[in-house]
């Protein structure tokens, strides 16, 4: 009996840890995708200089200067994603990543 509950509890474990990595390889993956997908405020800057604007920085395809700020994996995430409030395309991202 007492073996059967440590073959019970060891595959419990290993299913979590399971789990886990692929959470994290998930993450790391689709944090990756996003860099390689979106381009740096710099770089938008640079391909669309018309964005640049006293006000500060506008959508490209709407003309909005509402843009939110959102963490890649939640608020405290310093991967920051740029998206527009009214088109929702996403615009840039912080530089580091
Ligand atoms: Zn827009």
């Amino acid at each position: 009996m007492d073996f059967l509950t440590n073959v019970f509890h060891t595959l419990i474990i290993l299913v979590g840890l399971g789990y886990l990595a692929r959470r994290v390889y998930l993450n790391l993956t689709e944090a990756s995708r996003v860099a390689k997908s979106t381009q740096t405020l710099a770089e938008y800057l640079k391909k669309y200089p018309q964005c640049r604007t006293t006000r500060g920085t506008q959508c490209v395809v709407c003309n909005s200067m509402s843009i939110k700020n959102w963490g890649f994996d939640g608020p405290n995430d310093e991967r920051r994603v740029f998206i527009c409030n009214q088109c929702n395309t996403r615009l840039y991202r912080s530089e580091h990543w």
